[in-house]
């Protein structure tokens, strides 16, 4: 049912409603009105029948028992009330009845259908009934009082009229029924009239806002009402109103929102996808187009799979389910990792794969793709540079130790003072230098044509122990070289047999003399060809600096030399003698052996200078040095003391023996037959004075002094002689040889 026809009935029955009401009201009014009549009538009737029954003291007899005098009282109550009043006996015959009635009296009163009068006579109750006569047009009400004559006695009844009070009752309630019923239609009329004017308003009303938000549902968002009437329809249109700028505004910000957020995600350099609950790829972004290696045309709507080949980090296919777009697809959860996109042109890129899902009821995901090759290469670059500085960290720290044991070795060399220190440093040193290699290290003798080696380290024996200079390459062409397995390069003859065994032969060679060899074998270089070149910075230090030191030492020894013996004649020179005598003479001394002196000056040199001139001088005193060596012991030492004036020390030898030797020695020197440049140098002769520890002296210098006073007393004696312990005590002690002086040498 329409509102409008609910308004109208709803409004109606009201008004029929009070109508019925008041009808209700109206008639139970009625009816109470009705039996107040009755209950009037009875009162009055009981009165009236109180009244004929009464005995007054006056009277005989009361009133109901004296016809005459209740005809009277009939009539007067008539006349008074214009009532019917009419009196029985207790058989129902009418005693008096109102005027024009009479006749009526002594007739029986059977105008009562239900013999109301009679059943009133019976028990004595009052009641009400209607008239029933033919001669009556209308109906007359009439009520039914019994007559007492003694209290319980009934004698008779009085029938009184009450119709004129029903009448009136019946009048009133008539016209308020008029009333009711007027008034009714009149809030019925009321009711439609208000019903319509309020339906016609509320109808515009509604039709205007109907209007607004029809327009508003089409999408009309500049939709207003603008109704401005101050009732409650212009409230709601207000309402409307403001709710549609709100509606528009917001609209307005949405799609501002809606620009920003799809400027950000098409511009945004990470790729995005949105995928269905399906598998299906909705949309991208051209990042992810673009790290797809598609076009986005044709990756929406596509099976996810088909346009986003994903492999593992490093490259493998991934195991099926793995991937994060599965695992978000079939957990709901987020999941994150890094995988490598294989694209259509077969290039693979790196990039961190982020599947988060959406709060949608189809259950799809948001596919996030960073790029990350340029991070990865830029990690790369870094562990590239990292390895490398590791790698030159390593080198430089190796060089840096190499180079302190070269600097330590160096030391040690330079410490050394013979070639047997230099050596035993070798020895022990080079393993350090060269690992597990053996080698050794060769030196060219002084006569140079022999190689012998000096030095050798590890377990390995490659090279035999001497050799000729010619049977080395590196000596032969004065530089580096290497034959072993693999290697078109002759082999050394000095290498003893080794198999599949490397090895390489460096010259030592320093300020411009080469004077030997080192020599490394490595008994895998099969299996390591780069062994020499990985040792080349090494070997080349330790070659330097070995080669230098030896260098050092031959010069060192060759000044030594120098320092203590004579030129020409290679003997040891005076000061030698000297600073080995008296340690000898210590030694001697305290294991209580003698030594003997034995100090010889060659006769009238001066004459051999003088004739022969000096070169043949110098050959004498040449002859005369080899013939002391030749007579020489191992422990003896021959020297020089100057001039043409000789001395030798002999250890362990006595002085009866050194005489002897001198005699030997003497006979010797006259045995030479000399010659100079074709000319014969003739006989040479020589004089001897011999001298011992500890007979002649104990100190050095006491035993020299000895010998040479014997010398002199030599010359003294002749020349060509040897004269053995002179002593102080000798009487010839101080005299001077014939000339020579004392003061010489
Ligand atoms: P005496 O028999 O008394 O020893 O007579 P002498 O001539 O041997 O002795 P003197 O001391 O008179 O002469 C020594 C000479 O030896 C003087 C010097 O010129 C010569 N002389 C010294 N050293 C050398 C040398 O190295 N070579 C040569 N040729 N002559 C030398
Ligand atoms: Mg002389
Ligand atoms: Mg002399």
């Amino acid at each position: 049912m329409r509102i409008k026809t609910q308004i109208i009935a709803t409004l109606l029955s009201a008004a029929a409603l009070i109508g019925v009401v008041g009808a209700i009201a109206i008639f139970s009014q009625m009816s109470l009105t009705k039996s107040d009549a009755l209950a009037e009538a009875i009162s009055a009737g009981r009165q009236l029948a109180e009244a004929i029954a009464f005995k007054a003291a006056d009277a005989p007899r009361p009133v109901f028992e004296r016809p005459a005098a209740l005809r009277e009282f009939v009539t007067s109550q008539h006349s008074r009330s214009k009532r019917d009043l009419v009196v029985v006996d207790r058989g129902k015959i009418i005693l008096a009845d109102i005027p024009g009635e009479e006749r009526n009296v002594g007739t029986v009163f059977e105008h009562d259908r239900g013999n109301e009068v009679g059943r009133t006579l019976d028990d004595g109750e009052p009641r009400g009934f209607v008239e029933d006569s033919a001669d009556v047009s209308e109906a007359i009400n009439l009520v039914v009082v019994p007559v007492e004559g003694a209290p319980g006695e009934i004698v008779g009844a009085v029938l009184y009229e009450y119709t004129p009070l029903l009448q009136a009752a019946q009048d009133r309630t008539n016209a308020m029924l008029w009333l009711v019923g007027l008034s009714t239609v009149a809030a019925m009329l009321v009711a439609a009239l208000s019903a319509f004017l309020l339906l016609s308003r509320l109808g515009s009303g509604l039709a205007y806002l109907n209007r607004g938000i029809e327009a508003l549902a089409r999408g009309d968002a500049g939709a207003r009402i603008g109704l401005v009437s101050r009732d409650e329809f212009g409230q709601l249109a207000q309402g409307f109103d403001s709710m549609a700028s709100e509606l528009e505004s917001s609209r307005l910000q949405l799609i501002d929102q809606k620009a920003y957020i799809e400027d950000i995600v098409r511009t945004v350099a990470e790729g995005i996808a949105v995928i269905d609950g399906e598998g299906r790829v909705v949309s991208v972004n051209p990042a992810a187009a673009d790290l797809a290696g598609r076009h986005a045309s044709r990756i929406e709507g596509q099976e996810w799979r088909s346009i986003l080949d994903m492999r593992s980090a490093s490259g493998d296919k991934l195991a099926p389910g793995t991937s994060p777009v599965e695992l978000t697809l079939a957990t709901g959860r987020r999941h994150q990792g890094e995988v490598r996109l294989v694209r259509p042109d077969g290039s693979q890129l790196p990039v961190i794969a982020s599947c988060n899902p959406l709060n949608r009821a189809d259950g799809g995901i948001v596919l996030t793709l960073s790029d990350i090759s340029e991070l990865r290469s830029a990690e790369r670059a870094v562990n590239d540079r990292a390895h490398e500085l590791a790698v030159l960290n390593r080198e430089l720290k190796q060089t840096s130790e190499a180079t302190n044991r070269l600097v330590k070795l160096g030391e040690l060399l330079q410490a050394c003072v013979t070639f047997q220190e230099a050596f035993s440093v070798v020895g022990s040193a080079m393993p350090d230098f060269f690992g597990g290699l053996s080698g050794s290290v060769h030196l060219t003798s002084a006569s140079r044509n022999l190689v012998e080696e000096m030095a050798h380290w590890g377990e390995i024996r490659s090279s035999v122990g001497q050799f000729a200079p010619e049977d080395c390459w590196a000596l032969r062409r004065g530089q580096e070289h290497a034959a072993g397995p693999g290697m078109l390069t002759p082999r050394c003859n000095h290498i003893s047999e080794n198999g599949g065994r490397g090895y390489l032969c460096v010259p030592l060679a320093a300020q411009g003399e080469t004077l030997g060899i080192v020599h490394l074998c490595e008994p895998n270089a099969a299996d390591r060809p780069d062994w020499v070149s990985q040792r080349q910075q090494v070997l080349r230090g330790v070659v330097d600096t070995l080669a230098l030191a030896l260098a050092n030492l031959r010069l060192r020894e060759t000044l030594r030399q120098q320092s203590i013996r004579d030129p020409n004649t290679g003997l040891y020179n005076r000061r030698y003698l000297e600073e080995t005598s008296s340690r000898e003479l210590r030694r001697l001394e305290r294991s209580g052996q003698p030594m003997a002196v034995i100090m010889l000056d060659v006769d009238h040199f001066k004459q051999f200078n003088d004739t022969f001139g000096h070169e043949a001088g110098d050959l004498v005193l040449k002859q005369v040095a080899s013939t002391l060596l030749d007579h020489a012991r191992e422990s003896d030492v021959v020297s020089r003391y100057g001039g043409e004036e000789f001395a030798v020390m002999m250890p362990g030898t006595s002085l009866v023996d050194a005489a002897e030797r001198a005699e030997a020695l003497r006979k010797a020197v006259k045995q030479l037959h000399l010659a100079h440049r074709g000319r014969t140098l003739g006989t040479i002769t020589a004089s001897f004075g011999v001298s011992a520890f500890p007979e002649l002296g104990s100190s050095w210098a006491e035993i020299v002094n000895a010998a040479d006073r014997s010398l002199y007393q030599a010359k003294a004696d002749g020349r060509d002689r040897v004269v053995a312990g002179l002593r102080k005590t000798d009487p010839d002690w101080d005299i001077p040889a014939p000339g020579r002086s004392a003061a010489e040498g």
